[in-house]
């Protein structure tokens, strides 16, 4: 125990003291007249004796003093050879009891118990403080977490892959904390701050770590959350705290992982004005403000959503430097895929590239899971190496959510499923140019009952008209087959429909795919109505003539959509029957089975090698 601390304890031992005698007191207050046991005796024979509580060693009791005309508390020493005593108080007609002494034990418990009590609850509670983080009576301190020395991040650019851009820009300012008069020497400045923005998953928590393991200088990682807190100036006095952290330590680098947390727009959202938020972003403008750059003193900051920061800390020197972290194109992620298989033992016939062309749209956290997921089911099916069956599977599942082969499906819902999904296929299938179907799967896998798996060639940036219609259609045919077997319509068609709607809203509002509405952007910026400061600066977009004609031009391109799927479908009905027939058989069907039962199997691998056969065959005949 510290001296500070026993000061503090005495000094609280001394309160409750006082305390708990000013208790004592008030207890007492009311008078007890003491008499001797003659006194008593006579009272008892006056008969003015009202009460009498008899203990071991002394007597208790009330009686009415005439004299003063009222009644008094006293107590005497009880005298032992007065055995008359009990038949005494009878023939007087006194109430009389006795009262057992409580040893001494109970009498201490029950005089000090209340003070013991609160001593112990207060050491507790000072106990919890002090092991809760390290510094929990310090509200203010900043929780930065420091890398240097010996605790230096062990992330360097090796671990990082997909970005190399990225890596590039932030090479720059790893090179400045260097080497500062280098670059100060011909006049350049060095931004202040740096933003980095992508996507979740794309590792810009790791970027971050990886700078921190080039350059060498002391890091403070801090996350943005733990500016947030419940006491009004607790945010602010943490941000002024890291930022003096980082003057004394100069060069260095400060990293803010989610500045979103603390950075939303001012005045957003419901309620919004002075709260604690907004008293910490003013803390970290006016800190950004105060140091320059030849201090030595770098902040990164990280977030995924640049669209709700405070317009504030974007201006001129403050976070001026902006790096998008982007999702990985297929080299990336071949990159990506890597570094990450390099911590599990890989079958030599994997073939990385060709994942990598099968998972567009993962991010590197995606990646990274499949990994993780292929060596688990590799080591649950007791193989020395993860092989290339494994990392398929666990695509699906990455992709998919967790299969769900427990779930019992009736043989009437499964054939509804089979041709449901066998529409899907066959639409995708007879658009011409429509991504090529991998799979078509009735093991459901996450919400879905069955999927259709779609596989790109190659990642798109753009997408024509064309192309968003193809994809409506393929998501109606589903609902169109069901409509044409079985007459009727289920519940299983509601995701389709959601995202066939969805492209086509976009078409009509975003893309200005439509000719009545023309090029018009009209998109919300939905997600800031929740919370954001849409919600009390909201305008209408545009009128409700225009909201009319939105509804129609959507409602025709469904129609569009849904009467060339119906078409489709019963213009190659026996394929549709033989196919939902084939994957009620097998469950799955990959690319392949897909191609022989629609009878499109000529070009296959298959058929060729039997064709080469046939023709090494002919030839060593001949
Ligand atoms: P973010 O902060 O952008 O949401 P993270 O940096 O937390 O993403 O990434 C999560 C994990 O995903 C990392 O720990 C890493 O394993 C993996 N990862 C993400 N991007 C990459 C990448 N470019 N290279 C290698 N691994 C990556
Ligand atoms: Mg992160
Ligand atoms: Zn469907």
């Amino acid at each position: 125990m510290k001296k500070n601390e026993f000061k503090q304890l005495l000094s609280w031992m001394i309160i409750i003291f006082l305390l708990f005698l000013f208790v004592r007191n008030m207890r007492n207050f009311q008078e007890v007249k003491e008499v001797p046991y003659s006194e008593f005796k006579q009272l008892v024979k006056s008969g003015t004796i009202q009460e009498v509580k008899i203990r071991n060693d002394i007597i208790q009791g009330k009686f009415f003093d005439v004299s003063a005309n009222k009644t008094v508390n006293f107590k005497t020493n009880r005298v032992l050879e007065d055995m008359k005593l009990v038949e005494e108080l009878e023939a007087k007609n006194i109430k009389f009891s006795s009262e057992l002494d409580k040893g001494w034990f109970w009498t201490l418990l029950l005089n000090f118990g209340p003070v013991i009590l609160i001593f112990l609850l207060w050491y507790l509670w000072t106990k919890q403080l002090q092991s809760g983080g390290k510094q929990a009576m310090m509200f203010g301190k900043s929780r930065a977490k420091m890398y240097s020395g010996k605790n230096k991040s062990e992330t360097t650019f090796k671990d990082v892959a997909g970005c190399d851009e990225v890596k590039e820009e932030l090479k720059e300012i790893i090179d400045f904390l260097k080497d500062p008069k280098k670059f100060q020497r011909l006049g350049g400045k060095i931004p202040k701050g740096v933003l980095l923005y992508g996507p979740p998953g794309t590792g810009k928590t790791l970027l971050a770590k990886a700078v921190a393991g080039e350059a060498g200088v002391p890091f403070f990682s801090v996350s943005g959350s733990e500016f947030v807190e419940m006491f009004v100036g607790v945010g602010a006095s943490r941000v002024r705290d890291l930022f003096d952290q980082g003057r004394r330590n100069a060069p260095c680098l400060l990293f803010i992982d989610e500045l979103d947390a603390v950075g939303r727009h001012r005045f957003a959202g419901i309620g919004g004005g002075h709260d604690e938020r907004e008293q910490t972003l003013n803390q970290l403008l006016v800190e950004m403000d105060g140091f320059d750059t030849k201090e030595g003193v770098i902040l990164i900051a990280s977030t995924n959503r640049p669209d709700v920061l405070d317009p504030a800390l974007l201006r001129p020197g403050r976070f001026d430097r902006h790096i998008v972290v982007p999702v990985p194109d297929i080299k990336g992620r071949e990159d990506i895929l890597k570094v990450h298989s390099k911590k599990v033992k890989l079958d030599p016939e994997v073939n990385l590239s060709l994942i990598a062309q099968r998972t567009p749209g993962f991010v590197g956290a995606d990646i990274a899971n499949l990994v993780n997921e292929a060596a688990l089911l590799a080591a649950r099916k007791n193989k020395d190496f993860v092989q290339m069956e494994d990392f398929d599977e666990a695509i699906e599942k990455v992709v998919a959510g967790p299969a769900r082969k427990s779930r019992v499906i009736s043989d009437r819902e499964k054939k509804i499923i089979a041709y449901h999904e066998s529409g899907h296929t066959l639409v995708a299938k007879y658009i011409p140019g429509s991504d090529p179907v991998h799979k078509v799967s009735l093991i459901p896998r996450g919400p879905a009952l069955g999927y259709t798996l779609q596989m790109p060639q190659e990642d798109k940036y753009i997408t024509s008209k064309n192309e968003l219609l193809q994809k409506i259609m393929v998501l109606l045919g589903g609902r169109e087959t069901e409509k044409i077997v079985f007459n009727e319509l289920t519940t299983g068609a509601q995701n389709d429909l959601m995202k066939a709607t969805e492209i086509a809203s976009k078409m009509v509002t975003e893309f200005g795919m439509s000719e009545k509405i023309g090029p018009w952007s009209l998109r919300k910026r939905e997600e800031e109505i929740f919370l954001g400061r849409d919600y009390l600066t909201k305008e209408k977009l545009y009128s409700e003539n225009t909201a009319k004609i939105i509804d129609e031009e959507i409602k025709k391109i469904i129609d569009f959509a849904s009467e060339q799927a119906r078409k489709i479908i019963s213009d190659n009905i026996d394929k549709l029957h033989s196919l939902a027939k084939r994957l009620m058989e097998k469950e799955v069907l990959d690319a392949l089975e897909i191609d022989k039962v629609l009878g499109l199997a000529t070009e296959t691998k298959e058929v060729k090698e039997q064709q080469n056969n046939e023709q090494q065959n002919k030839s060593e005949k001949s």
